[in-house]
């Protein structure tokens, strides 16, 4: 395993990182055993960034990777987030995050947490964010409850805004640096390596999309899309090359992002997921396929409030 320092942090990160959604029944119905055993093993191989949310699976996720992490706390860096609770369930009031915080530090059996991220901060009113949010997780921070503080999301201008604003240690989008899509190099990351905030890239996968089994039915993404990844999916077959593997190569190769976090509930995905970490690069390859995506590259869908 490699890993790479989370931007001025102390946190060393594998560079290939645990979802932990899945574990929550996210996309399909997964086996408790299966999961743990996924857990166990990933930590074996040298994985130790864990990322979950109370919102994953409304709790389950965290009761599910908490059980698994018994005994094995000291091994990982353990990143949660707080403020989304539900689909539609926000709360980024300084009491709604403090009390998430104590939810979520029970159902993973931990009295902290490495990295406290506010989730989705583009569903939230961006200034309570910044003048309100962030300064109670601060608190949090001075308590001891959270090593480092970070913000998520799937709006690179909301993140910008609010890192721009108020510094954080990290940030995390998602679905914005893929096979399919990757403005967050042009968006996001000059300035994170400028101000040297960690960065994570989550979804590598495109939420399941980069995979046999295809999205699940909630993915957000146009049907132009799907389609473009069926494209990619034709071409990796008939070059005998596993889709998965090259879709998550290729967000190793990135030289600033210190952690892409892929989703897994077994043992197997654990292990194929790996082997990315070993691939050989195929500039080739990979100019076929962005050559078959054009026009449906770079597509994007609205996530959060409008003015976000
Ligand atoms: P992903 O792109 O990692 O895809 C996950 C899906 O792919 C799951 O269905 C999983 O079972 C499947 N999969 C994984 N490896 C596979 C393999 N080798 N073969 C076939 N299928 C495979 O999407 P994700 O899980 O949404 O993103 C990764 C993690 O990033 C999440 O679990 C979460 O921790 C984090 N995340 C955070 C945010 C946020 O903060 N707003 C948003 C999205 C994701």
């Amino acid at each position: 395993m490699r890993y790479r320092k989370l931007g001025l942090t102390e946190l060393n990160v594998s560079l290939l990182g645990f979802g932990a959604s899945p574990l929550g029944d996210v996309f399909f119905r997964t086996n408790p055993e299966e999961g743990t055993q996924a857990v166990h093993h990933a930590i074996d191989e040298g994985v130790n960034l864990f990322d979950v949310s109370p919102y994953y699976g409304l709790t389950l996720a965290e009761e599910r990777l908490g059980s698994a992490l018994v005994g094995k706390r000291d091994s990982v860096i353990l990143a949660t987030k707080c403020g989304r609770y539900g689909d539609h369930i926000f709360d980024f009031s300084p009491r709604g995050v403090t009390s998430g915080l104590e939810g979520s530090l029970r159902r993973l059996r931990t009295d902290y947490v490495d990295l406290l991220q506010v989730h989705d901060i583009e569903f939230g009113d961006t200034e309570q964010v910044i003048n309100e949010t962030l300064p109670a997780l601060r608190q949090l921070q001075k308590q001891g409850k959270a090593r480092y503080i970070g913000i998520t999301g799937y709006s690179l201008k909301t993140l910008l805004r609010v890192a721009a604003e108020l510094p954080v240690d990290a940030m995390l989008s998602y679905c914005r640096y893929n096979l399919l899509v990757t403005d967050m190099d042009v968006a996001l990351v000059p300035f994170a390596r400028q101000h040297e905030i960690g960065l994570i890239n989550a979804s590598p996968l495109h939420m399941g999309m980069l995979t046999e089994n295809g999205a699940p039915e909630w993915h957000p993404a146009e049907p132009a899309v799907h389609a473009a990844s069926r494209r990619v999916e034709a071409i990796c077959k008939a070059k005998g090359v596993s889709l998965p593997e090259l879709a998550i190569r290729f967000c190793l190769a990135h030289p600033y992002v210190s952690s892409t976090l892929v989703g897994m509930a077994t043992q197997r995905q654990v292990d194929e997921n790996l082997r990315a970490l070993n691939a050989v690069d195929d500039d080739e390859l990979i100019a076929e396929i962005q050559a078959v995506i054009v026009p449906d590259q770079n597509a994007v869908w609205p996530s959060g409030r409008e003015e976000n």
